[in-house]
Order: C-alpha cells, then sequence, then structure tokens
C-alpha cells in the first residue's frame, strides 16, 4: 500500500508563473502547428461513481492486438495516478500514456476497467479528458476529488484500515477462511447507507458506511490484498453490485451487501450469500433477492462461471453472528451454540461444542414469554470469546473456561431493555446495543476493553489548502484518535502588476507568503474613463468637427461635424474690439461689410479696407450710422480705401475726436449729421485729389465751423 509521494512544489511554483505571464501578454508563444485534440469523456459503469456495469463494447481483434502492444498501461495510469501530488492547482493529473498503444476508441472502456478493479483509486472523479493525435492515445488527465493534500490524509486513513484488517487475516488460511472474515468484517462494521450517496470502498472502510457498489469494491480489495481472486457482478435491473470470489479453484457470488441485514443489527453477519452458484442465486426459491437475466461480470466471468454449489446449502446460512478465529480454529455461534470449528480449503468443519448459551430473550414486561432464538451476537478479540446474556457481557476463554461478566447492565440500562448484539472493534472497542424486543433496534454504547492509553497529540500542521491532523494512539492497541485541524487558506501578498489600460485588461501576480503559490487576479480593463472634448468651429467656408477623445489614451470615443455658417446680410459680427454687420453675403471675396463700431470704447479707430468674417474677406464699404456715437475717449480715427457711405451720425458726440483721415477716394455719401458735436478744431484729412468733393460732401454734417477739412 505504499505510494511515492513525490514533492513537485518547486515545478507547480514555476508553471504558475509562466502561466501568469502568458497571461498577462508580457510573454508569448509561437503558435505551432498542431494536430493533438482533446475529447472528455464521461464513461458509464464506474462502480465508485455509483454506476453499474455495462456491457463492454466491441473492439475488433486487430486493434485489441494493436492495443495490447506497447507500455503496460494499468501500470503507467497506476503510477500516474499513485504520483498524485504533482496535480495542478485544479487538482489534475495528466499521465503520459503515448508508449501504452491505447486507440481513442477504447480508452473510456480501459479506464473504466481500470478504476473498477482498483478500488483504492477512490479519489478520482469518473469523467477524464484525454489527447490523441490519429488513432493513438498520448495523455490521460483525471480529475482529483479534492486536493493533493486531502487526498493524502484520505489515502492515509484508507491504508490505515485495510491494512488492519488484512493484518488480522492469517496467512495460513484458505482463500474460503479469507472470504469468510472479509464478509463478516464489512457486515459488522459496514451499514447501508440509507442515503445512497457512498459508493467507493473509501466509504466502506472509513466512513463505514456505503451502498452495494461500496461493499464490492471493498471486498474487492481486500480479496486482492489477500491475493484471493476477486471479480464484481452487476445488474441493471435488481440495480445492485457483488463480487464473484474463487475459492478453492472455483468461482461463487459473495454479496456483503445483502449479508449485512438491514437495517443494520448490530454485530450481525449473514452467511446466506457467501459462495453461492449462479443457479443458486437466480432460483427465485423463497428468496428473489438475485432473480434476473441480466448479470454484467468484469473479468472473463459469465454465469456459467460460478457452477459449483458446494456451499448453496451450507451450514453457515443460518448463522447470523460473525465468525472469529484464534490459535489454528474458527469459533461462532449456531443457534446458541457456541462452537469451535476447523478451517480448510474447503469449509469449515464442527470439531466441538464450547458452550450451550440456555437463557432466553423475556418478552419486555411479561416475563412468561420469550423469544424464539438466541440473541446474543459473538466475537473473538485478543483470543477471548466474548457473548451477551439478556442483562451481562461475558468473556471466556476459547475453551469454555474462565467464564466471566465483563459487564453488568446498570439499573437504569435495565429499565430500558435488554441486550440484544454487540460488536468489537480492532481496537477493542465494544459497542453493545440495548432494545425492549429483537425487532426494535438498539440504543448503543461502548466499552473501553482495551483500556486505552493515549499518548501525546501528535500533530501534523494544516496547510494553506490541505487540512492538518493531531492524533493520539494508544500505546496498547494502537487506536487512533484523531481530530481535523482545518486548512489554513492562502495569506497572497501583491508581488507584481501589469495595469490595466482603457482597452486592455492588466493583472496582479499574488503569492502566499506561506507555500510560495501564486495567483493571478486579473484586472479589468477600465474602459475610458475621462472623456475630452474639442471643438473646430464652423465659419463660413469650413465645417467645424466637435471631437470627445478620452484624455488617458487619446482614442477618438465620437465626433460630430458641425455645418457652415450661414451668411446673412445685417448679421453683426466681432473681429478683435470692432464690429461689422454683412452688408453683401458673399463669401467667395467679393461680400462687403459696414463698419458698426467698437465693443470698448478706445481712442484710435482704423477702418481698414478689407475685414476677415468667419473665414471670408468682406471688402468694408461703409461706416454704419451711429458706428461711434458718442466714443468718449475716441481721438483719432481713419476710414478705409474702400468706404463710400457713411452714415448718419456715425461719429456724432465724439467729443474729443481731434482728426478723421479719409483714405478712400469712392466716399460718395456721408450722412446727417455724421461729424455732430464733434471737437471743435478737428480736422478731416482727405486725399488731395478729392479735396474740393469732399468738402462739399462733409459741409454741415453738424460740425462746428471751425473744422476743417483738409489735404
Ligand atoms: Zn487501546
Ligand atoms: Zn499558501
Ligand atoms: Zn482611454
Amino acid at each position: 500500500m505504499e505510494r511515492i509521494r513525490t514533492k513537485h512544489h518547486v515545478i507547480m511554483i514555476l508553471t504558475a508563473m509562466f502561466f501568469a505571464l502568458l497571461l498577462c501578454g508580457a510573454a508569448s508563444r509561437p503558435v505551432k502547428a498542431e494536430t493533438m485534440k482533446t475529447e472528455t469523456a464521461h464513461p458509464d459503469g464506474i462502480l465508485q461513481n455509483g454506476d453499474l456495469l455495462t456491457e463492454q463494447e466491441e473492439i475488433s481483434v486487430d486493434k485489441r492486438t494493436q492495443a495490447r502492444s506497447g507500455a503496460d498501461f494499468e501500470a503507467t495510469v497506476k503510477a500516474g495516478l499513485d504520483n498524485y501530488q504533482a496535480a495542478n492547482s485544479e487538482n489534475k493529473v495528466t499521465i503520459d500514456v503515448s508508449a501504452c498503444g491505447v486507440l481513442g476508441t477504447e480508452v473510456e472502456q480501459k479506464v473504466t476497467d481500470f478504476l473498477n478493479t482498483h478500488p483504492s483509486y477512490f479519489y478520482v472523479k469518473n469523467s477524464f479528458s484525454y489527447s490523441y493525435a490519429g488513432d493513438n492515445v498520448y495523455n490521460l488527465t483525471f480529475t482529483l476529488t479534492d486536493t493533493p493534500a486531502n487526498v493524502s490524509k484520505m489515502l492515509a486513513a484508507y491504508d490505515t484500515e485495510v491494512n488492519a484488517i488484512v493484518k488480522s487475516m492469517d496467512t495460513n488460511w484458505s482463500a474460503l477462511e479469507k472470504a469468510l472474515y472479509a464478509n463478516d468484517y464489512l457486515a459488522v462494521h459496514c451499514a447501508y447507507d440509507s442515503g445512497l450517496t457512498k459508493h467507493s470502498a473509501y466509504d466502506a472502510f472509513v466512513n463505514k458506511t456505503a451502498v452495494c457498489q461500496g461493499y464490492a469494491l471493498a471486498f474487492l480489495e481486500l480479496m486482492d490484498q489477500a491475493n484471493v481472486n476477486c471479480e464484481l457482478v452487476t445488474s441493471q435491473s435488481l440495480n445492485h453490485a457483488w463480487n464473484l470470489v474463487n475459492v478453492n479453484g472455483s468461482w461463487y457470488h459473495v454479496d456483503t451487501t445483502w449479508n449485512d441485514p438491514l437495517t443494520d443489527r448490530l454485530g450481525r453477519a449473514r452467511h446466506k450469500y457467501l459462495l453461492k452458484s449462479t443457479n443458486s442465486f437466480k432460483s427465485e426459491t423463497g428468496d428473489p433477492s438475485h432473480a434476473a437475466d441480466d448479470y454484467v461480470y468484469t473479468g472473463r466471468q459469465n454465469d456459467s462461471t460460478a457452477s459449483d454449489t458446494s456451499y448453496d446449502a451450507y451450514f453457515w446460512n443460518s448463522i447470523d453472528n460473525p465468525f472469529g478465529y484464534s490459535d489454528g480454529y474458527w469459533y461462532g455461534n449456531n443457534a446458541g451454540t457456541i462452537t469451535q470449528y476447523q478451517g480448510s480449503a474447503s469449509g469449515l468443519t464442527e470439531s466441538k461444542e464450547v458452550k450451550k448459551l440456555i437463557e432466553k430473550w423475556n418478552v419486555w414486561n411479561n416475563d412468561s414469554g420469550y423469544w424464539q432464538s438466541n440473541y446474543s451476537g459473538f466475537s473473538l478479540y485478543e483470543d477471548d470469546i466474548y457473548y451477551v446474556l439478556p442483562t451481562e457481557v461475558h468473556r471466556m476463554s476459547c475453551d469454555g473456561t474462565n467464564d466471566d461478566v465483563v459487564y453488568s447492565l446498570t439499573e437504569d440500562e435495565r429499565g430500558v431493555g435488554y441486550l440484544y448484539g454487540f460488536k468489537i472493534s480492532q481496537y477493542g472497542d465494544l459497542t453493545y446495543g440495548i432494545a425492549k424486543s429483537p425487532n426494535e433496534e438498539t440504543t448503543n454504547k461502548d466499552i473501553d476493553l482495551c483500556g486505552h492509553s493515549y499518548g501525546n497529540w501528535i500533530t501534523e500542521a494544516a496547510t494553506c489548502e490541505g487540512v492538518g491532523m493531531r492524533k493520539q494512539i494508544c500505546a496498547k492497541c494502537g487506536k487512533t484518535q484523531s481530530e481535523i485541524l482545518p486548512a489554513l487558506g492562502h495569506s497572497y501578498q501583491a508581488t507584481s502588476k501589469i495595469a490595466a489600460t482603457c482597452t486592455t485588461a492588466g493583472c496582479e501576480i499574488q503569492t502566499c507568503g506561506r507555500c510560495k503559490d501564486t495567483k493571478v487576479t486579473t484586472i479589468p480593463a477600465t474602459g475610458h474613463q475621462r472623456a475630452k472634448t474639442s471643438t473646430a468651429q464652423p465659419n463660413f467656408v469650413k465645417a467645424g468637427l466637435q471631437k470627445t477623445i478620452c484624455a488617458d489614451c487619446g482614442v477618438t470615443i465620437n465626433q460630430k461635424a458641425l455645418a457652415k455658417k450661414q451668411c446673412k446680410k445685417g448679421q453683426t459680427y466681432t473681429v478683435g474690439n470692432y464690429k461689422y454687420k454683412i452688408v453683401s453675403p458673399k463669401t467667395n471675396g467679393t461680400g462687403t461689410a459696414a463698419f458698426a463700431g467698437v465693443v470698448k470704447d478706445q481712442a484710435k479707430v482704423t477702418i481698414g479696407s478689407k475685414v476677415n468674417i468667419q473665414g471670408a474677406s468682406f471688402k468694408i464699404t461703409q461706416v454704419s450710422d451711429k458706428a461711434l456715437k458718442n466714443k468718449k475717449k475716441l481721438t483719432a480715427a481713419v476710414v478705409g480705401t474702400n468706404i463710400s457711405s457713411i452714415g448718419k451720425e456715425a461719429f456724432s458726440g465724439a467729443k474729443k475726436l481731434k482728426i478723421i483721415t479719409v483714405k478712400s477716394k469712392k466716399l460718395t455719401k456721408v450722412g446727417k449729421n455724421a461729424l455732430k458735436d464733434i471737437y471743435k478744431k478737428a480736422k478731416i484729412k482727405v486725399p488731395s485729389s478729392k479735396l474740393k468733393q469732399y468738402k462739399k460732401l462733409f459741409k454741415s454734417k453738424g460740425q462746428k465751423r471751425t473744422v476743417k477739412i483738409t489735404k
């Protein structure tokens, strides 16, 4: 039962880090052309998963031969699963079976067969995946039912139980004696799981409760360990599983589940379904429990395999107590007579009557009536025979001497009922049951026959993922009391980080300070969090654009065009400190505009020849009515070369206006009161060629007589 327990810690960490890097995109691998495919199989017919056997699919002889060549599949899978410590963080174990020549068409059946014939791999889930290329299977990937650390604990408990049972089997026993002992052990110490969820040998041995698959797998395990040939039998119509065992050269049916009475009777073990022929099993006479015509067998067995009828009507059919063994002889309680038997390859032969138990079990509260049978039960512990009477537990030597009372029911217990059965564990814990009648379930209590003497607690510390255990061992009998210490959980600390951007995920690698396990946490992309909008305004000649970008990464989030501005007559625009009014709304450079005033009063105003408004050039051909009216700061004004008309009251009230320089030679109109109340000694300077003409034009526009028109 020794298993390889290799430490693969460092490799696991390195692998985790490698994947972490891959995830982060910090490293990349070239993708290689790969013809390997992977498939997941969910095989039916694995007993520890609660299934029953299915008829094996027919595989052609050629392919079987091909599959049988190459390395040993069974040994390879075994070695791989024994090395379960190498499981990855998802508890998956991958086994290289490329040298075994297994075909994709048969791998499911081979795995099913493997698990059904190796009950100690109870820690493997039934679904598995395999990689194959062409016909050949390369890898098998199994998933453990728990973390490697916890599997290790389960295996330790499993091995302890199995080893203890196997050790208590005498190596000189015949196969029949070994089968008898295993049957009795399971019937006494395992109880049927009425919850119908416990299917494995682990459940039968460690949890001590299982359904038929668990009993059958546990029996198979014990027979394997004891070198007795054993197979499984199931029936879909009976929804049941049991065993076929080879004793003295012949095969027989053994059903340990049915040999364990339901409901569980304390210390009872039946033998009615031990070493039976197929005919006897299938016969409905008086017992239809196994009447079905759809038995499916593992190995090369079939209905005609178990044809020997030697034990169909054997004496033990009526004995429902376990047998015990001491110093070369078997002992049992045969209907109240404790009897010694000589064991052999072919059976048990009565050799001596040890003691007759004559006491009757009275009907409760009716001392004149009693129940028909003997309800003592039977057990043999450390070479002493134990039996019970209605109110006492007895122990005696195997020859019937030294009979004494180990325990007598207390007054309180005598008020509850009589003793109906008992059992003794391999650690000397005697459990007795009290009930008012044999048809009632017993109330059970324990007596410590060993006088356990426990040493100090031995602590196996819990790890991050694995439970720990503390145990104390009885120095006398080896009984172990254990307590599970819960797993500690990882203590992760961030070791490196790649920040997320707006559009790509980042990641954080955390390492456990205790076990160095690494964990990669993806940091989701942030999305564009900070939007920034910019606008290129439209004008008369160009459409505009409103654009929203991410302030962090610059990506354009959205944009929209803004239509060109319409140029219309009469619209007023400000350019710098000056205001203009559209006169001729052409935007091709031939449009015209009027100077319409200033935003803020200022000393000097120069009206140019052209102005650029909203991207288009306009000739300035007019000075609007009242354009500079009442501008108190105005001292000098220039009238540009394209002005043909100065509006009414254009400079009116500009009291400090001392000089108006007219550059235009196109002036044809000056409006009423255009110069009213400008500075009394102001000068209007005009082009010399126009002096005469403009003197007339500027005459009587509201100005004082002292205002001069000059060249
Ligand atoms: Zn002890
Ligand atoms: Zn850890
Ligand atoms: Zn962004």
